[in-house]
């Protein structure tokens, strides 16, 4: 019974001489070969040429500021908890008077990490964060590193400056610019 019609006759007779020369093998190789110079190349000349990141892509996590420059991370853990990885930690303050200006409430993030060992970009600590503290921005890869004590992203590199404000996510949720 034929199951499919990939099925091909096994051919017992004798190779002929050209058979036994590799000649029609070598032309076909070679005919491959041809017609792969006239087609699009696969591959592109990074990092001089980039692709565009598709819509979906999750890159860099950033920590949002509110409005006036107050970090919107409350230490509520929630993040925290939503993650497969267990990549995220924190240690949670209470702000002081004066603070006012630094931290939009009364609980403030002192400490926040996130491994990118463990991190796989899920989005789920996104999804999670009551606060739209959390985004994963569509157009920052996190770095390379070469070294493990480099992996471990503290609030230094998470929480966004005032000069560079991360255009992601909070607009999504708010409808404000910030
Ligand atoms: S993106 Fe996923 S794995 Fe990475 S920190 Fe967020 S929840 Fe954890
Ligand atoms: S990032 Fe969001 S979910 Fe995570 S601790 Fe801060 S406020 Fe809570």
């Amino acid at each position: 019974m034929k199951l499919t019609n990939r099925a091909k006759q096994i051919d017992n007779s004798p190779m002929t001489v050209a058979e036994r020369l590799y000649i029609p093998a070598i032309a076909t190789g070679l005919g491959i070969t041809i017609k792969h110079f006239f087609k699009k190349k696969a591959t592109i000349n990074y990092p001089e040429e980039q692709r565009p990141f598709s819509s979906i892509f999750r890159g860099l996590h950033v920590l949002k500021r509110d409005e006036q420059g107050r970090e919107r991370c409350t230490a509520c853990g929630l993040c925290a908890v939503a993650c497969p990885a267990e990549a995220i930690s924190m240690t949670a303050a209470e702000r002081k008077p004066g603070e006012e200006k630094l931290y939009r409430e009364e609980k403030y993030a002192a400490v926040y990490e996130i491994n990118m060992l463990r991190c796989i970009f899920c989005g789920l600590c996104e999804e999670a964060c009551p606060k739209a503290a959390i985004f994963l921005q569509p157009d920052k890869i996190a770095p390379a590193f070469v070294d493990r004590e480099q992996v471990i992203f503290g609030k230094d590199r998470l929480v966004e400056k005032m000069d560079d404000r991360a255009t992601t996510g909070i607009q999504k949720y708010t409808g404000v610019k910030s």
